[in-house]
Formats: C-alpha cells, sequence, structure tokens
C-alpha cells in the first residue's frame, strides 16, 4: 500500500496523472449531456417573469448585418434560391403557412443575433400549436419561438428555450400580438481536422431584455425527443426561420460577427 504522506508517493503519483493525462482522450471531445430526457414534464418549470411592457426598437448598430429592415426579404430565400415566400408588410414578415422555412443567402457562425417576433393575436391553440416558429443558428440549432404566455408546454420547448435541451432560465413573455426581442450571443462548436468535436456551441440570450440562458452547452443539433451528437460542419451556415404553420411575425433582425469563443470548457 502506498503512503501519500511520503514524498515518494506524492511525486510518483504526479507522475502517474501526467502520464494518465498524456493517453486519455481529450475530455473536450465528449459530447456534453444533460440529466433529464427531451421534453420531460416534471422538469422544473421556470417561473414567469414580466418584463418591460413592450419592446423598443433596437436600431442596429453600425457594424450590423441587417437581415431585416421591415422592408424587404431579399436577404433570404425559401428552397435553395427560390426568394422568400413570406409576405411582407407594414414593416414586418409574416409566414404564410405551408410556405416553408425561409434561409439567409449568406452564412453566419458565432455572432450577436438580434431578431423581433410577435405570436398571433388573438392566440389560437395550445402547447406547440401556440405561435411556434423558431430561430435556426446555423441552420440546426433551433432557439424556440413559442407563444409561451401563460401558456403551458414542456419546459425545454418554450420561448426562450433551446429546442429540446435547456429550458429558459425564467419565462419573460409577452401576451400575444406584442413585439417580443431575443437577443443570442452565439458561439458556434469547434472541430478538429477530424472532424471530431473539440467544443460544444454556446448560447447565452436575453428574451425581451431578461437573461435567459447563461453560457448553456449544447448538445448538438435540434431535434425532436431526442438529443443527436455532432456532425462536423462549416465554419459559417445559413441562419433559418422556422414555418411551424401559424402566423408569426418578424421584424428587424440583425447579426454581428464575433471572434470564436477559445475559452476552455468548464
Ligand atoms: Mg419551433
Amino acid at each position: 500500500m502506498i503512503r501519500l504522506t511520503e514524498p515518494r508517493a506524492w511525486r510518483a503519483l504526479g507522475a502517474g496523472l501526467v502520464l494518465g493525462a498524456a493517453l486519455a482522450p481529450r475530455a473536450a471531445l465528449s459530447q456534453p449531456t444533460i440529466p433529464w430526457p427531451p421534453h420531460a414534464m416534471n422538469r422544473p418549470r421556470p417561473p414567469a417573469v414580466t418584463p418591460a411592457p413592450s419592446a423598443p426598437l433596437v436600431a442596429p448598430p453600425s457594424d450590423a448585418i441587417v437581415l431585416f429592415d421591415g422592408r424587404t426579404l431579399s436577404a433570404w430565400r425559401s428552397d435553395s434560391t427560390a426568394p422568400a415566400k413570406w409576405k411582407v408588410q407594414s414593416g414586418y414578415a409574416e409566414i404564410v403557412p405551408g410556405s416553408g422555412e425561409i434561409t439567409t443567402r449568406r452564412a453566419f457562425g458565432s455572432g450577436q443575433y438580434h431578431i423581433e417576433w410577435a405570436s398571433p393575436s388573438p392566440a389560437t391553440g395550445k402547447g406547440q400549436d401556440r405561435g411556434n416558429s423558431g430561430v435556426f443558428l446555423m441552420g440546426r440549432y433551433e432557439i424556440q419561438v413559442l407563444d409561451s404566455y401563460r401558456s403551458e408546454t414542456y419546459p425545454d420547448g418554450q420561448a426562450g428555450a433551446v429546442y429540446a435541451q435547456h429550458p429558459p432560465l425564467v419565462n419573460a413573455s409577452r401576451p400575444p400580438g406584442r413585439w417580443q426581442s431575443y437577443d443570442i450571443i452565439f458561439h458556434r462548436p469547434l472541430f478538429d481536422q477530424a472532424g471530431r468535436l473539440v467544443r460544444p456551441a454556446r448560447v447565452t440570450m436575453f428574451h425581451n431584455g431578461v437573461l435567459v440562458q447563461d453560457d448553456v452547452e449544447l448538445t448538438g443539433p435540434v431535434a425532436h425527443g431526442s438529443r443527436p451528437p455532432y456532425e462536423a460542419h462549416a465554419d459559417r451556415l445559413p441562419l433559418s426561420l422556422q414555418d411551424h404553420g401559424t402566423r408569426v411575425r418578424f421584424r428587424n433582425i440583425w447579426v454581428r460577427e464575433i471572434p470564436d469563443s477559445t475559452a476552455p470548457r468548464r
């Protein structure tokens, strides 16, 4: 038996730890996990907070790439190349149910994303059928858009959730028909030359100015009812907005590109 009170034993242990660290697979290559299954209804409910009653229009700063200024969806497409099929009127774009998602023509990675949206008023439907849309960062990491004002669903699927992964810290929803804002700080995942995950994607996010995601690690791309692993992809990919069959409106969409985070994984 080695007694760790002996200096020789500490030296041996230290050498072993160094060797072990050299031989062990890099911990940063592992997938993040979440101790709740997707869509668990018994997951703690984010408490409701009342944000400021209206959304001031946050004008894009000088270095922002404006994706929608209320007048034209020319920065977006439907399908592969067709012009975006959503309706533009009175300073906003409205989903045309069944027309499909819209996708930016330009690709983005790590960035500060600003999006304003409003769910239909009067509200119809319940749960996931109530003002559902979604912000798909890099086309695959979904921030849920949903009318969650006094409306229940599974916590990892409500407004401000990283869908199927992270419920928001609080429910900062405004009533249906009111403009709401998302400010998302997104760090894309990093992959090595072999396509292995080096660093998961991270999200910090404000809903109507209220912190709802605090530097959470994403488990991989979005899916319904599962958490598929990461698959290596390009450094930049287009942003998409989801058509989930309800007439959600959008306005004032812009992004500021930011450097990839090199901070160590927790
Ligand atoms: Mg959605």
